[in-house]
């Protein structure tokens, strides 16, 4: 397989693959991700830097405004909470680390300015990549953030274009879609992908993977439902650990060459096959705790990744 990927009539093919092909689909996905990414993991941490209170009301998010969640909710933290955060995540073996906030937009040019502030100090006094996720930024916003000393924009499209509306109504796909360009435009690294199993067909995943590769997005976090109580999919449990390896796969190899980072959800819908997440094409995963849920302890994952051989990447 050359860099470009399989196409659509194939990556169908993987996701209707039935159980009896597991071990074929992993032998192909695994030589995929070590000739193209090695043996190295990427480890991803987050910190919830304004919780809550969001105008969007995407199905899937306890922080929306359709949610009746128990989640909690606070304006943006300060800078200082930030760089603490940062310090956590080093000390747990992430690579890098993203400052993320609720809601479509930054609210005023001071919020912005706190998290270049983080930004910058992140860099000179922690020593770790930084990546931030603050809704749609202006190409002239991730410009400004870069001359701070950010790495990565991620901005998801979560979906398709033709499910999106399904998802949500308060904004359109192309504002995603416009955001992402925004990023790409100003130079930053691009970390754009999606969640599974909020109704989506086999046809949608396949499209999001299309619509990735035409934004020449440079890493795709992949997040999987957990369906939190209070949210409109509340209930929804239509993932298996074999879909869920099944969607990372087709993911891979439509994308042979990108960063594929398994996100949220991997605990509850993976289960005991976690571990089988790097076979499937990941090349990285979040570590630590999610925006309102919370993971496995680092060290679980440190031992994961060390027992299959595969070694995390240094920052
Ligand atoms: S996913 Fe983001 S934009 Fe959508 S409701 Fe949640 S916080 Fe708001």
């Amino acid at each position: 397989m050359g860099g470009e990927g399989i196409g659509e009539a194939d990556a169908l093919t993987v996701l209707s693959l039935p159980q009896r092909d597991l071990w074929r689909l992993l032998d192909v996905t695994e030589g995929v991700r070590r000739s193209f990414k090695g043996d190295g993991v990427r480890l991803c941490s987050i910190v919830n830097a304004k919780s809550g209170l969001c105008s969007e009301d995407c199905s899937f998010c306890s922080q929306s405004r359709r949610s009746t969640a128990d989640v909690r909710k606070y304006p943006l933290i300060e800078e200082e909470e930030m760089v603490r955060a940062a310090r956590d995540a080093k000390s747990r073996g992430a690579r890098e680390f993203s400052i993320v906030s609720s809601g479509f937009a930054m609210r005023s040019r001071a919020e912005l300015e706190t998290v270049g502030n983080a930004v910058e100090r992140i860099r000179s006094e922690v020593g770790i990549e930084t990546c931030v996720s603050l809704g749609t930024l202006s190409a002239g916003e991730v410009a400004y953030l870069l001359s701070r000393g950010l790495r990565s924009v991620h901005h998801n499209l979560e979906t398709s274009r033709r499910f999106f509306p399904s998802m949500c109504t308060t904004h359109d796909y192309e504002e995603d879609v416009r955001a992402v360009r925004a990023a790409k435009e100003a130079g930053a690294w691009v970390c754009c992908g999606g969640i599974f199993g909020i109704g989506e067909t086999d046809a949608d995943r396949v499209e999001l993977a299309m619509t990735l590769r035409e934004l020449c997005v440079d890493s795709i976090p992949m997040n999987f439902l957990n369906p939190v109580p209070g949210t409109p999919v509340e209930g929804r449990n239509e993932l298996t650990p074999f879909v869920c390896i099944k969607i990372i796969a087709m993911m891979r190899l439509c994308h042979p060459g990108r960063e594929i980072i398994v996100c949220g959800g991997r605990e509850v819908n993976l289960r005991d096959m976690q571990s089988f997440m790097f076979a499937a094409g990941a090349s990285g995963t979040m570590a630590g705790n999610y925006l309102t849920t919370t993971g496995r302890p680092a060290e679980d994952d440190v031992r994961m990744i060390r027992d299959l051989g595969l070694t995390i990447l240094p920052v």
